[in-house]
């Protein structure tokens, strides 16, 4: 199965160069943080672009790489066919905590070291992405698509040594800069309860 056939495989690496040209920092760091945040961050893409295409339901959005996943089964066994038997290389509705994926997430050569998969943490960030998302989307599909802007705009505020705390920060300030409410600066804008609730849940913020 080639990858490029899969179009969450073409959303996925899009979401990357998205993030290489809003900030090169982030884009080109050999960090673990900026890893996580990335790999998280092009499967939320991914989910997102699906919901935005028409008559797809939450399962189609939420699985990733299905069609590539089809004979990853051989290479990767703990892909697992799902209820519905189809395989989703990654999933972006994984309600583990930060401190459970790190400690449950096979461990892969990174940087010179063994360290839990890059991808596999990356789905507390993609799942705390999807699960506002989803929160905003009961409010009406206007919402849903603030969210997308809310992410896109937060990006631009990572650096080099971003870990998945930053970045849950930067989407409170991206969020204040696009929905300002109360005091200026303090980046508790509009959005703020169910950024910070979501984000406290997967053990991202305190
Ligand atoms: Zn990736």
């Amino acid at each position: 199965m080639d990858d490029a056939e899969d179009g969450d495989v073409i959303l996925h690496e899009y979401g990357h160069a998205m993030q290489d040209s809003e900030s090169s920092a982030f884009g080109h760091s050999s960090r673990y943080g900026p890893a996580a945040v990335a790999e998280g961050s092009s499967d939320y893409w991914a989910a997102v672009m699906s919901w935005r295409s028409p008559h797809t339901a939450n399962e189609d959005d939420v699985c990733i790489f299905d069609w590539d996943a089809i004979r990853y089964g051989r290479f990767f066994p703990r892909v697992q066919p799902e209820k519905s038997g189809r395989r989703c290389g990654r999933r972006t509705d994984v309600n583990r905590t930060l401190d459970e994926a790190t400690a449950r997430c096979p461990r892969v050569p990174f940087g010179g070291r063994y360290a839990p998969d890059p991808h596999c943490v990356g789905e507390v960030w993609s799942t705390g992405l999807w699960n506002i998302r989803r929160s905003l989307a009961s409010e009406g599909r206007a919402r849903a698509r603030d969210m997308d802007q809310i992410y896109l705009a937060s990006q631009f505020m990572y650096t080099g040594k971003e870990t998945l705390k930053d970045a849950a920060n930067a989407l409170l300030c991206a969020d204040e800069d696009l929905h300002p409410k109360g005091r200026p600066g303090d980046c508790r804008g509009e959005h703020y309860a169910v950024i910070h609730r979501e984000m406290t849940r997967r053990g991202i913020l305190h």
